[in-house]
């Protein structure tokens, strides 16, 4: 299997060499601070114990508390954390918002557990990383397989646990618990923004673009919506089951209440189902990997039709893959900045939580619209005039950002 922590120091490594850097420097960057593992109990509903496997990565916290997602996967590991961590500091730098990167996750099937088991396991996580989260230290947030819900159970057994109100311990949460407004799909509307600014760099006409988005979830499935409603034909859609097709393209709208109904996109009616490695290979204009990392490799990279790949998901495409992409000329809109708008606005929740002022939809999309688009728009200044792809001038805005603050500290 792909070494994701391997991968990031190969694409931190492109950067480097671009930059004026020492090599005390780059071991700082390199390596994460520190990473806590945790092996806890709960009961399940059968009466037995079961015992977890647990990780939280506070990778580097120069430019403020480290942030990022829990993850609920079977796939978990220690090394997937610290470079998820990684890629959390280089996101947060791009966006320009003062936190570091930060990551956790526990090795499990959620999809086998009670709605009861899994706040005991949400709960259970928290009072053993109680210590090594906080509003001012770390703060986690949803990612694959964890939800609003999720998040409100973990911030309330914080605060049982210090005894006081704390709802910035925590972002995504649901809204009546202190969650922001545009939260919910908010990585899929920085993503969004994002790529009409590339589809008009490219020159583009949005109408009729034919998209393919492998995963359906919080992030695919909303960015489907935004983008149907811009005219453009969703084609292909994909789950953990397998994906859907049709030359003719589809209402994301309708596929989702298919989905809610059956518990997967497939056999959705006049759609042809098809698997998670041909969605990749479709005759498309827009490539949306929105589900696991390592999906685009030198396997399947040069089967590739797409003429801009959207990275919704984290890490999904490979070092040699970015390689045969850059020959290809397709242009590649890195993870670290096409999903960033999921940490924009859970800082924007932080800040409401902890001013106790709440804001309006239509100021947090303005916000987060003009960050995705300065953010666009620097990056892609840097890759021509770098000459180097965008994921390697994404790297170098970012380290020249967290390194700024390193050396801040050193001086
Ligand atoms: P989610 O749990 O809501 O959805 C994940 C989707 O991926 C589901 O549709 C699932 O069926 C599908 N999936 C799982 N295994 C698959 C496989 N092998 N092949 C194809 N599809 C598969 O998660 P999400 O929040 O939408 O996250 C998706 C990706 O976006 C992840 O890489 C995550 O790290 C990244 N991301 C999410 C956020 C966020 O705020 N939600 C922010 C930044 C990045």
């Amino acid at each position: 299997m792909a070494n994701h922590f391997e991968n990031m120091n190969k694409q931190l490594n492109k950067a480097f060499s671009k930059i004026e850097i020492s090599k005390e420097e780059k071991e700082i960057l390199s390596k994460p601070k520190e990473t806590l593992e945790v092996n806890f109990s709960i009961k399940m509903d059968n009466g037995k114990i079961k015992t977890f496997n647990a990780f939280r990565c506070h990778y580097n916290d120069a430019r403020g508390p480290t942030k990022g997602g829990i993850r609920f996967h079977q796939e978990v590991s220690k090394e997937e954390v610290e470079a998820l961590a990684g890629w959390m500091t280089w996101k947060t730098a791009i966006v320009n918002i003062p936190f570091g990167g930060g990551k956790g996750g526990i090795i499990v099937n959620s999809k086998k557990l009670s709605k009861d088991e899994l706040q005991r396991l949400s709960r259970a996580y928290v009072r053993a990383f109680h210590k090594f989260i906080g509003p001012d230290i770390d703060v986690p947030a949803p990612d694959v397989y964890t939800t609003p819900q999720i998040m409100g159970w973990m911030m309330d057994e914080f605060n049982i646990i210090t005894g006081k109100y704390s709802p910035s311990v925590i972002t995504g949460k649901p809204i009546n618990l202190g969650g922001s407004q545009g939260r919910g799909d908010a990585t899929a509307k920085g993503g969004f923004y994002v790529l009409l600014q590339a589809i008009e760099k490219l020159g583009l006409k949005k109408q009729d673009l034919k998209v393919a988005i492998q995963g359906f979830g919080n992030a695919g499935s909303h960015l489907a919506k935004m983008l149907f409603d811009e005219g453009m034909k969703i084609v292909a859609v994909s789950d953990s089951q397998g994906g859907i097709y049709s030359e003719k393209g589809f209402s994301p709208e309708k596929v989702l209440e298919h989905k809610i109904k059956n518990r997967s996109v497939i056999n959705f009616p006049n759609t042809k189902n098809i698997t998670n490695n041909e969605i990749l290979e479709l005759d498309i204009d827009i490539l949306v990997p929105a589900a696991l990392s390592n999906q685009l490799t030198e396997e399947n990279a040069d089967n590739v039709n797409a003429k801009i790949i959207l990275e919704l998901a984290n890490g999904p495409t490979t070092p040699e893959a970015d390689e045969i992409f850059k020959g290809k000329n397709i242009l590649l809109i890195p993870d670290i900045l096409a999903n960033a708008g999921g940490v924009t606005v859970s800082y924007y929740e932080w800040i409401q939580n902890r001013t106790q002022e709440y804001w309006e939809l239509d100021d947090v999309y303005k916000k987060l619209k003009k960050v995705m688009q300065q953010s666009f728009n620097i990056v892609y200044n840097t890759m021509e005039k770098e000459k180097v792809a965008m994921r390697t001038a994404a790297y170098i805005v970012a380290i020249h950002r967290v390194l700024e603050a390193v050396r801040s500290k050193y001086q």
